[in-house]
């Protein structure tokens, strides 16, 4: 080791700066932080090139004089507070003082700032850390902050920026949570010369959700309240059933700041869970008020990240008013239900009609499904009616070897089930090596409309159609993928889709990929696509929902063209759980198509989740249930 020696301001500023400021966004978000601090009523954000090249922070708020601007510039300046004791009472977005002077040591900083009543406002430029000028500057009250040329000093930290479209996006991304924390403010954030958003000061959150997020997102949305203490919890969330398909829309401020706060998370999502789909996410926007004393503010400079000192206590109140919130919406949801029944000329709500009103969601998601003959349908009824007389079709399915070894007997399929499922997280192509030969199943009836039975040679088979078809399916799908020729329909009408900043970019970056897999994407204005064609096994009305939760999934990094085989996994499974519906009473025909198709499958044995598709009794098992053991005994009952 070297001798030891202090570390110059510009060094010291340039590594604090690689802690602070990590990317555009991340000078936004403390330069925007400045300007609600100085009382800003007003804020504009300017950009260009995704902030790489230009950045314009704006407010109208305090100013400051040429003393407290020459001050700002210089390590551990602050005006918000004086000793670690005030860390306690923190208030204020800064106060370590490292903002300004590490962002002007990695780019090209301009500083103008104006105090009320004095004559003329103050300009110093520094470029490359060296101050280039101090001077005089006419401008209205407040500060103007303009950087070019953002890591020109650090090439390396430059390198490491992803796109213009990407930084652009986390620039809107975090310029929209200040909008949220603050509505009382008026914000404008324009991009390359383009508004991206201009919101004047709103008197309530919902309308600011609502200039941000579109008037009908603001709809879904129901008021949180909670007190416990010297607590509080205020917001707004998403109704039961109204989810999102990424955690991402889960936003959180901590006494107006936001903050990433696990606890905050995980009380959202366990306060939902049955009220929206498992996987999905809520849609809400929760703020905690909490004397700062409880709070460790103090755990990474740049990190949105927050520490309670009592998380039980914060996450009780949060998890109550949730539901609370939830509940009454339910019941005052049921109250509507029973005075619309109430209203029925000549009918009077008994509790048990209002209680037949509830099922009727789970028989109308046994949906008809596409493609499905007039005949088809027919022979459903047909089947339903005279369940007694079922004809015995014979399905003969041709024979298929998937292994040297021939054997005669139908492998035991569920001791199978585990290693399908090693097979399947290992990543391998999933192959049966268990030996099979074909032999004719002769279809005997159904049960439960569900499971298809057969008489085969050695005893009798019970198949799940359900799970044979997503089988079927999921195989057929990656095969598709894999060739890139995935079946598709142009739709008369294109369907258009707006999506926020990042999701808009991710979607933008991944069109080919999306094609490949059977949806044509094409970009239309600023955050806004069409879909002009897509897979033919997705319903229309379908479209929409599944698009974005594939793009909830690339934004989870679940889906991503550097690793293809998976992701084209990943999409087959999904598209099968959400197409797939429940068949009941298949038609012969289209029964023994869905066995060949079943048996042309690398692995017929196992269901997507590696479940059996399908299990046989031997006839031996049979006979042993009636106590008829190999030598034929009969038990005699006189
Ligand atoms: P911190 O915010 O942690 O105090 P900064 O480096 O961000 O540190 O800012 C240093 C000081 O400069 C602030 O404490 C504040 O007094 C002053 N300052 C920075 N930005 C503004 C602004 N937009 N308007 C008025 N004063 C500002
Ligand atoms: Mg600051």
């Amino acid at each position: 080791m070297g001798r030891i020696e202090v570390l110059s301001d510009q060094v010291a500023n340039q590594i604090a700066a690689g802690e602070v400021i990590e990317r555009p966004a991340s000078v936004v978000k403390e330069l925007v932080e400045n300007c609600i601090d100085a009382g800003a009523t007003q804020i504009e954000v300017e950009f260009k090139s995704g902030g790489k090249n230009y950045l314009r922070i704006e407010d109208n708020g305090c100013g400051m004089s040429r003393e407290d601007a020459l001050l700002s510039l210089q390590r551990h300046a602050t005006s918000k507070i004086r000793s670690a004791d005030d860390l306690d009472h923190v208030l204020t977005m800064g106060f370590r003082g490292e903002a300004l002077p590490s962002i002007a040591s990695v780019s090209k900083f301009l500083l103008q700032t104006k105090e009320k009543g004095s004559e003329s406002g103050t300009e110093i430029l520094i470029d490359g850390g060296e101050r280039s000028h101090v001077r005089d500057c006419g401008m209205p009250t407040g500060t103007r902050i303009t950087i070019s040329n953002l890591f020109n000093t650090v090439p390396a930290r430059r390198k490491f920026l992803k796109t213009v479209a990407t930084e652009g996006a986390h620039i809107v991304q975090h310029t929209r949570l200040y909008a949220l924390a603050h509505p009382e403010v008026a914000f404008t954030l324009i991009d390359d010369g383009r508004i991206v958003f201009k919101t004047p000061a709103c008197n309530k959150l919902k309308d600011r959700i609502g200039e941000i997020f579109g008037k009908q997102a603001s709809k879904n949305l129901l008021d949180l309240e909670g007190k416990e203490g010297d607590l509080s919890i205020s917001g707004l969330i998403g109704k039961p059933g109204y989810s999102k398909s990424s955690r991402h829309e889960m936003f959180m401020f901590v006494n107006n700041r936001p903050v990433d706060s696990k606890t905050l998370a995980y009380a959202l999502i366990e306060s939902y869970h049955g009220h929206i789909p498992k996987g999905r996410y809520p849609f809400a926007f929760v703020f905690l008020n909490i004397p700062p004393a409880k709070l460790d503010v103090n755990v990474h400079p740049a990190k949105r990240e927050i520490r309670f000192r009592n998380e039980t206590q914060v996450r009780g109140l949060a998890v109550k008013a949730i539901l609370d919130t939830l509940r009454k919406s339910l019941a005052d949801q049921q109250k509507r239900i029973s005075i619309d029944v109430a209203s029925v000329p000549g009918e009077k709500p008994t509790p048990s009609k209002i209680k037949n009103l509830e099922p009727v969601a789970s028989v109308v998601s046994v949906k008809k499904k596409e493609g499905t003959t007039e005949e088809a349908v027919e022979s459903k009824t047909i089947a339903r009616k005279r369940i007694a007389v079922v004809p015995a079709a014979v399905a003969t399915i041709p024979g298929k070897k998937l292994s040297s070894k021939p054997s005669k007997s139908l492998p035991e399929v569920s001791s199978d089930k585990a290693k399908l499922e090693t097979d399947r997280k290992s990543g391998e192509p999933e192959k049966s090596k268990t030996e099979f030969q074909a032999v004719n199943w002769r279809h005997i009836g159904w049960a439960h409309s569900e499971y298809a039975l057969f008489e085969t040679k050695a005893g009798l088979v019970v198949l799940s159609v359900n799970a044979a078809q997503r089988r079927v399916m999921y195989e057929k799908l990656c095969k598709q993928f894999s060739d890139k020729s995935p079946e598709t329909q142009k739709l008369l009408l294109p369907v258009s889709m707006e999506f926020d900043p990042i999701s808009s970019s991710i979607l933008g970056d991944n069109l080919q990929f999306l094609k490949d897999h059977g949806f044509d994407v094409e970009p239309f204005g600023r955050n806004f696509y069409r879909v002009e064609s897509s897979p033919v096994w997705l319903p229309e009305n379908d479209l929409e929902d599944f698009v974005r939760e594939l793009v909830g999934l690339m934004r989870q990094g679940k889906l991503s063209s550097s690793k293809l085989e998976m992701a084209d996994r990943v999409i087959a499974e999904h598209a099968v759980l959400r197409s797939v519906q429940m068949e009941s009473n298949l038609p012969s025909i289209a029964l023994t198509r869905l066995l060949e198709d079943l048996f042309a499958c690398s692995n017929p044995l196992a269901d997507i989740d590696g479940c059996p598709t399908f299990f046989e009794l031997s006839k031996g098992e049979i006979k042993k249930r009636f106590h008829k053991s190999k030598g034929g005994n009969t038990q005699s009952f006189f």
